[in-house]
């Protein structure tokens, strides 16, 4: 399905008279970067033999990434890059979920931070934050605050004015990928009298300050889904940031974060898609041409096939639904809520489906991926946390209903 979108952009460029020399180069690119990826994912793969139980970060993983040009794909064409597209983010991240969870995860929140941020940035922040991923920058985002939860656009981490910039003070609880960050977007709430929140949000764009100068690990990340992500908490003690640092318009911040959901949903859906596929290839790896003293065949059991058949259903499903939105759901539009609600769709069902085809994967397989070290015992394990990431369940189905039946949802009181 990519080659043929990929194929009916070179005649569009065609038709509208641009060179067609330039689609061309960038359907090479294009194939050359999914088959990186592919090569990675086998790598990384291989590497989590040893790592997963471990729960080491994946920092060699992120150095290859790097190397590739892959984390450099969102950079605009107006600075020389390639300017990926976000169905194209969603299938590259699907791949490197095949080989690692905790290397597309890490990847994801990088794609969704330069993908996102490519139009409305202040020149001087989009100048520096491309030219940087341009040269093997890793950007990480820690918004979740321990005060906050999933609601971080109402964050606990203040942040107060002073001549020329801001401090900020607070626990940010995950930073995926902070050992690997070269930069970071961090969020806090303004300390303005006249901005309430959500509208007291703010996000920085800083340079990852050195251990010490304001920021340090408060406690190392080991976890049981997605161990090697190193989402260790931050503590902000102090942190000063530039007044020039700031991505959004004071007092906007939520706007324009409500604008870009789409990248988080996609992208997120996309690592817990590339999961389920890896677990079903692994289910019917595993079931073909194998036999027991009981059974010839397992592949001729009727249980096991209609598994596989659910399985392959089921992901052509989410596979369409991916594909639909992040093609064609990707414009805010006039009505933000219901723009946002909208996103929630694939990002809600695609988390919630895979766990289905990987629990279902991991029937097909048997007792041997309850064993130490089995590849779908770690999918297992990783696919918990999709539905805990934002928009959690509760949240996307709050967003979905209301806009559904006609209810803001920002009315207060939000039940009654
Ligand atoms: C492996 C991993 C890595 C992560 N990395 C990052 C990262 O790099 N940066 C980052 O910012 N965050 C990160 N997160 C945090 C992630 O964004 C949060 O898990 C998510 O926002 C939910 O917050 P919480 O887990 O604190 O749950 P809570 O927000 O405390 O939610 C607990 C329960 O209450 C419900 N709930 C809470 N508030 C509401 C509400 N307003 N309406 C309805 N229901 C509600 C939730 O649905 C959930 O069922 C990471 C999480 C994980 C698991």
């Amino acid at each position: 399905m990519a080659t043929a979108v990929h194929e009916e952009a070179v005649q569009e460029e065609a038709v509208q008279g641009k060179e067609p020399d330039q689609g061309r180069e960038r359907a090479a690119r294009w194939t050359e970067l999914q088959d990186t990826a592919r090569d990675l994912a086998r790598r990384f793969e291989a590497r989590s033999q040893e790592a997963y139980d471990a729960g080491e970060f994946v920092a060699q993983n992120i150095r290859d990434l790097v190397d590739s040009g892959i984390t450099a794909v969102n950079v605009p064409r107006d600075m020389g890059g390639f300017e990926a597209t976000l169905e194209e983010n969603t299938r590259l991240l699907r791949i490197i979920a095949g080989g690692c969870g905790s290397t597309a995860f890490t990847l994801a929140i990088h794609a969704v931070l330069t993908g996102s941020m490519r139009s409305d940035l202040s020149v001087a922040v989009r100048e520096r934050m491309f030219g940087a991923v341009r040269d093997g920058a890793f950007i990480v985002g820690p918004f979740t605050d321990e005060g906050s939860g999933g609601n971080w656009v109402r964050p606990s981490t203040t942040a107060r004015r002073v001549p020329d910039g801001f401090v900020l003070d607070g626990l940010k609880h995950f930073a995926t990928g902070y050992d690997a960050a070269t930069h970071l977007v961090v969020t806090a709430g303004l300390d303005d009298d006249h901005l309430e929140p959500p509208f007291n949000l703010a996000a920085f764009f800083v340079e990852k300050p050195e251990a010490g100068a304001g920021i340090e690990v408060a406690s190392r990340w080991s976890g049981f889904a997605l161990p090697m992500t190193g989402s260790h908490s931050l503590k902000l003690d102090s942190l000063r940031v530039e007044a020039d640092d700031s991505v959004f318009p004071d007092g906007l911040t939520p706007l324009f974060v409500m604008a870009r959901q789409q990248w988080g949903h996609y992208c997120f859906a996309a690592v817990f898609l590339g999961l389920a596929e890896r677990a079903y290839e692994l289910a019917v790896e595993r079931t073909r041409g194998r036999s027991t003293t009981a059974v010839a065949d397992l592949a001729r059991l009727p249980g096991i096939q209609f598994a596989v058949a659910r399985m392959r259903s089921s992901l052509a499903t989410m596979d369409a639904l991916l594909t639909e939105y992040a093609t064609r759901h990707v414009d805010p539009g006039e009505d933000l809520p219901a723009f946002v609600a909208d996103t929630c769709v694939p990002k809600y069902y695609i988390t919630n489906e895979a766990e289905h085809v990987v629990a279902t994967a991991f029937e097909v397989i048997g007792g041997s991926g309850i064993r130490e070290g089995s590849r779908i015992g770690q999918i297992w394990r990783d696919v918990k946390a999709g539905p805990l990431l934002p928009f959690t369940n509760d949240m996307a189905r709050e967003f979905i209903g209301k806009a559904t039946l006609g209810i803001s949802p920002v009315e207060t009181p939000r039940w009654v």
